[in-house]
């Protein structure tokens, strides 16, 4: 009887949270992320840092794995090493992002004969892929300098050494009617992006002319006759890592069998585009105050600098890792200091006394670069797996 009771009783109960259930399950399968490739990962990180803005001596992107191989789990890592690939290994992790490439040159045999070999063959054998986001990562805004400048305090920043080499115009001619459907094309595959602005465009009118050839099938116009067609010519700067997109989609755009189009080098500056950093601190301090808030938000060990400024610190530059071909930069910017790493000894001779040069580690300015990654990934991929490594840390140590 009591059994009766129980079974009524938990019946009921289930009948009640049976609804509330139901609705649980919806939301989390609802929020659960579906299987994903390498390359939904890659595709989307390349789309924040194209691969065509590493510098040459780089070799970001993919190295190891294939790209539709399955990831269930991701380590982000700033260097890979034995212990990091075996913490990926551990966890789980079929995909390792690091900063640095454990590839820079071609290799010619795996023997295990150095470090990189054995690092290759190790996460080939585990099933690991590896991907690398590194200069790519340093050359665009919100990079590896940007969260660097906001753990430092430092706003109002610009790109310190601007790219020269990074724009082309594409220019193109349409009848009137489709100016719309090509502009919008355009605007969609990334041109007319000018600093807060999209969509820019300049637009002029005039006449085509052209003699469709036998063969061919005319939007306009008739065979074998010379035609005049009132057109409008569409101009628009782009970054030459969308160019080929915006060309694809373009022509599939435009009506005409043949569009007319030109693609022009420019060699404007691109100020969203470059290396290091220059901005301000919000209020202006002693450079040796500056330096232990530098030396304590990044847990370096000692920071070595040139003669110190004898003014209140406020103007500052930076880049993380190894920075020091943009010391002339930073003093041409006007910079009361900059701080990076990998400074030569010679170096610190050039500034001393009018602008202070400060070697704050390798390590130490790229480390939160791990932290930019993840929270890349997690904007897009809220509910994937993305782990941060706890192997990762600085090779140099100090005595
Ligand atoms: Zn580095």
């Amino acid at each position: 009887m009591y059994k009766l009771i129980g079974i009524v009783y938990f019946c009921t109960g289930l009948l009640k949270i049976l609804p509330k259930l139901q609705f649980f399950i919806k939301t989390k399968s609802f929020h659960i992320q579906k299987s994903m490739l390498v390359k939904d990962i890659t595709n989307y990180l390349e789309n924040i840092a194209p691969l065509s803005l590493q510098e040459s001596y780089d070799n970001s992107g993919l190295l190891i794995g294939s790209p539709i191989s399955n990831v269930s789990n991701v380590l982000i890592t700033l260097d890979v090493t034995e212990s990091v690939i075996n913490e990926a290994a551990n966890k789980n992790c079929n995909l390792i992002i690091a900063h640095h490439p454990i590839i820079f040159k071609g290799i010619k045999k795996l023997t295990n004969s150095n470090l990189t070999q054995k690092l290759v063959v190790m996460a080939i054998k585990m099933d690991i892929a590896i991907y690398a986001i590194h200069t790519n990562l340093d050359n665009i805004i919100g990079g590896v300098n940007n969260i660097l400048a906001s753990k430092l305090g430092i706003i109002n920043t610009k790109i310190l050494m601007p790219k020269t080499n990074g724009l082309s115009k594409i220019v193109c001619f349409c009848p009137t009617e489709y100016i719309e459907n090509i502009q919008q094309a355009l605007a969609h595959a990334g041109a007319g992006q000018i600093g807060n602005y999209d969509s820019c465009s300049f637009i002029s009118t005039g006449t085509g002319s052209f003699r469709p050839l036998q063969g061919s099938n005319p939007f306009v116009g008739k065979t074998n006759q010379l035609h005049n067609e009132e057109e409008f010519r569409i101009e628009a700067v782009i970054h030459n890592y969308n160019l080929q997109n915006a060309i694809t989609e373009m022509i599939k755009a435009h009506p005409y069998e043949e569009p007319a189009y030109d693609i022009y080098n420019l060699t404007n500056t691109d100020e969203n585009i470059g290396s290091g950093l220059i901005g301000e601190i919000e209020n202006a301090m002693p450079i040796q105050d500056y330096l232990m808030i530098v030396k304590q938000t990044l847990g370096t060990e000692y920071i070595k600098h040139n003669e110190l400024i004898n003014k209140p610190v406020k103007k500052i530059a930076i880049c993380g890792g190894s920075g020091s071909f943009l010391i002339d930069a930073a003093a041409k910017n006007n910079a009361d200091l900059f701080i990076t790493a990998d400074i030569k000894y010679h170096d610190f001779f050039e500034y001393a006394g009018l602008m202070t040069v400060a070697d704050a580690g390798h390590y130490e300015t790229e480390h939160f670069v791990k932290e930019l990654i993840y929270s890349l990934l997690k904007e897009k991929f809220p509910n994937f797996a993305l782990q941060i490594s706890e192997e990762s840390a600085n090779p140099i140590s100090f005595i």
